[in-house]
């Protein structure tokens, strides 16, 4: 899963932890539920959608097999809004059942003996609570983009919500699912497709089989009028199901996905698993959900201009959902402690596949970005990747995943994810059957990396100072580890800890006019002098893990000479960022601007020369602007979009000018939304006129409108009110707007939500009243 805004939520289980260690509780079943079944098998027919109430007729019939003598009862997990009308026998006979909770009890004539097989069969009518289980979204004439149609979703526990199944991870079952819908839809599932056939009436009914026994949070029903692009991976068929009008948007957002399976069977060496994959878009949607062979996907297809700004989509979502199909779906975390096991993976496996196709440095600044993720979410709350709701399971996952790569080298790393991945096909696993199989492919059992970086929170944060010693011809760093354990304990006693001592393998490299030395050291003390000898000129260049091979920080207070050769000659994004955050510092060093000016100008990737550019605003105009201004030509719309924001920060001579000019003349919806940010910044009076016309102007993901509607809430006026009332029934964000406006007394945005609240759209009511809601009373 992917989601695009707040983490998910888990009910947290029931049992007593507090003795137990965290490794304890992650690897030893503690989250695992107990159940005295296998589910083997479920026939899921659905039928009767009703959009107005939000129902639909469901039929499931369930095969398990008793795991005890003396089975009583069958124990599913089920809405308890689910209307049970029948339970019966496979020969018709009715069933005793009740609905504890969120459950069906299912008692069997008689008790069953250990390994026997019981099927029986559930009528029930789903009332569905929107975004329960299942998604309902009516037609709604003149509403742009939002067919109607239904889909399931809720990720990781939603599926019990509209059929009796065992919702747990760890018990795979195979499934099929007939769903009988208006003729004018089309059904997606996971597996194969059995038939497709039109009924009378003007329904059809369409079947799906999942003949691979899989976890059933995967199972997915997607019933909307929709077209198929149809593609193919070897004789795997791959298909993208959009709405009609996106029908031409969906090879150039999807069209990778072969590739990206003929990359991952070849680093993962195991074929893709499944007969099909299907990738279909819905409205409203959380992000992403890896469902078995059918992912479903949010409908934000980009246009052409939308990829001069490297789409999340494209760059994130299409392969990380692709990527469970291998981690999570072939092989399932056993329990939700594990969950990183599928998101870490899935979110890992991106960076590999542009690496694979752009290089080195496309890998790097994959992981940069996950390394900000990582740190923004550590300070919030620092929890261990393995851990019940790890709030960090996907970028520190993906780094953590980097760091073992890097560590064992990739042909290693990749015989260990083969090992891991063959050994538990079809099956689940847990954090130690990732050791286990690093262990038995490579001969390494690196207790202390698993201890640290798995069941342990945090991250070494190193200080670092250097002494040249030219009579030796040594250099000495001393090497601090400053991390502190500040977690607290929870009711039952129970904390998280954060090792004191980080176990950190490092390249020191020292560069001299003489040359370079490069020692190769293992960090394993809070305190602890490396030398490095060999050092017999002056030092020009220190590198403190120079392959960042370590998720860390790093405090070392370097000379400006030293930072600036790093930038210029340092291939690693990582090194040449924290180098330039260092630069950013030293505002009045002419050194540092003029290191930066080279790096915005000349750096061989667009990302460092974005984060030169960007540092430079905080220096005089004399030093920054000759390289803000040629960075505003840059090839790459990031760094035109780093340049422009600096510009806004910068100011001075011809800003408002130039700035004015990107907003025209760019072809890039985030450069010219940045333009206009800062245009309003730079000149407000005389970017009105810009800021109506980004108002009305359509952008991918509403980039522009949303940097207009910023700058028109700093000046607000009456025309600006009119153009945000314009543009009401394109988004929620001008309604909001308009609401915020409203309560802050303003008179034509209060005239404009009233008259909103009074619209005959009724999504823009629906908003209108949200937005007032949120505003506070002031609004109407
Ligand atoms: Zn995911």
């Amino acid at each position: 899963m992917r989601l695009t805004l707040a983490a998910m939520l888990i009910l947290v289980p029931t049992v007593a932890l507090s003795a137990q260690t965290n490794v304890e509780r992650v690897v030893n079943g503690a989250y695992s539920p107990s159940h005295d079944y296998d589910l083997i098998h479920q026939r899921i027919e659905v039928s009767g959608f009703d959009w107005d109430s939000t129902a639909f007729d469901g039929t499931v019939t369930t095969t398990v097999v008793a795991r005890r003598p003396e089975l009583e009862a069958v124990v599913l997990d089920m809405d308890w809004r689910l209307e049970v009308r029948e339970v019966a026998s496979v020969r018709g006979v009715a069933l005793r059942f009740e609905r504890p909770g969120d459950s069906l009890v299912v008692r069997p004539a008689r008790p069953s003996a250990f390994g026997d097989t019981l099927r029986f069969t559930v009528r029930y009518r789903g009332r569905i609570a929107q975004g329960r289980g299942l998604y309902f979204f009516k037609e709604e004439p003149g509403r742009p983009h939002r067919p109607q149609q239904v889909y399931s979703g809720g990720g990781t526990d939603g599926n019990p919500r509209w059929i009796p199944t065992y919702g747990a991870p760890h018990d795979k079952a195979t499934w099929e699912l007939i769903a009988t819908v208006p003729d004018r839809f089309t059904v997606v599932s996971n597996g194969r497709l059995v038939s497709d056939r039109k009924l009378k009436r003007g329904l059809r009914v369409t079947h799906w089989s999942q003949d691979k026994p899989a976890s059933t949070y995967l199972i997915s029903l997607v019933v909307a009028p929709l077209v198929k692009v149809s593609d193919r991976w070897r004789d795997v068929p791959v298909d993208y199901y959009v709405y009609p009008e996106d029908s031409a948007l969906a090879r150039p957002l999807f069209g990778l996905t072969p590739d990206m399976m003929e990359t991952f069977t070849r680093l993962t060496g195991v074929r893709y698993p499944w007969p099909k994959y299907a990738q279909t878009t819905v409205t409203d949607f959380i992000g992403g959900m890896e469902n078995l062979s059918a992912a479903t996907l949010v409908d934000w297809l980009p246009d052409a201009v939308a990829y001069h700004d490297r789409p999340w989509y494209h760059h994130v979502l299409v392969p990380h959902e692709l990527a469970h199909q291998w981690f999570g779906n072939l092989v399932t975390a056993e329990n939700w402690a594990n969950y990183w096991l599928n998101e870490g993976f899935a979110q890992f496996l991106p960076g590999q596949y542009w690496g694979a196709k752009q290089g080195r440095q496309a890998e790097d600044d994959y992981y940069l970005e996950e390394y900000q993720q990582f740190l923004a979410r550590d300070t919030r709350r620092r929890m261990p990747l393995a851990t019940y709701n790890s709030n960090n399971v996907y970028p520190k996952g993906a780094l953590v995943l980097q760091m073992l790569k890097k560590h064992l080298g990739p042909e290693r790393f990749w015989a260990a994810i083969n090992r891991y991945l063959t050994r538990h096909a079809g099956g689940t696993a847990t954090s130690d059957d990732l050791r286990q199989a690093v262990l038995d492919a490579t001969g390494e059992s690196m207790g202390w990396f698993w201890s640290q970086w798995i069941y342990q929170a945090g991250y070494p944060e190193f200080a670092v100072t250097a002494r040249w010693d030219s009579a030796a011809a040594a250099l000495t760093l001393d090497v601090r580890q400053t991390q502190r354990d500040t977690a607290t304990a929870d009711s039952s006693g129970f904390r998280f800890t954060t090792p004191p001592v980080f176990r950190a393998p490092v390249a020191i490299r020292v560069g001299t006019a003489a040359g370079e030395v490069v020692r190769r050291v293992v960090i394993d003390r809070r305190e602890q002098p490396v030398r490095i000898d060999g050092v017999a000129s002056a030092p020009t260049l220190v590198v403190f893990d120079d392959e960042n091979a370590v998720v860390k920080t790093l405090a070392f207070d370097q000379p400006t000479s030293w930072l600036a050769a790093l930038l210029a000659r340092h291939p690693d994004l990582w090194n040449r960022s924290w180098a330039i955050g260092q630069l950013a510092r030293r505002a009045d060093d002419s050194l540092a601007g003029a290191a930066l000016a080279r790096a915005a100008g000349g750096a061989d990737h667009p990302l460092t020369r974005a984060q030169a550019v960007l540092a430079l605003a905080g220096f005089p105009a004399g030093v920054a602007r000759p390289a803000v201004d040629a960075a505003l030509g840059d090839t790459s719309a990031r760094v035109r979009r780093a340049a422009v924001a600096a510009l806004g920060g910068l100011g001075g001579e011809g800003a408002g000018a130039a700035a004015a000019r990107v907003w025209r003349e760019d072809p890039s919806y985030e450069v010219r939304a940045a333009a206009l940010t800062a245009l309003a910044r730079l000149d407000p009076a005389g970017a009105r006129e810009a800021v109506v016309r980004g108002i009305e102007t359509p952008s991918y993901r509403d980039a522009i409108r949303n940097a207009a509607i910023a700058a028109a809430m700093q000046r607000p006026d009456p025309g600006l009110v009119a153009a945000l009332e314009r543009v009401a029934g394109t988004g929620e964000l001008p309604v909001v707007a308009l609401a915020v406006l409203a309560g802050r007394g303003d008179p034509p945005a209060k005239a404009a939500i009233g008259r909103l609240l009074d619209d005959r759209r009724g999504w823009v009511r629906a908003w209108a009243r949200d937005a007032v809601e949120e505003a506070g009373a002031g609004a109407r």
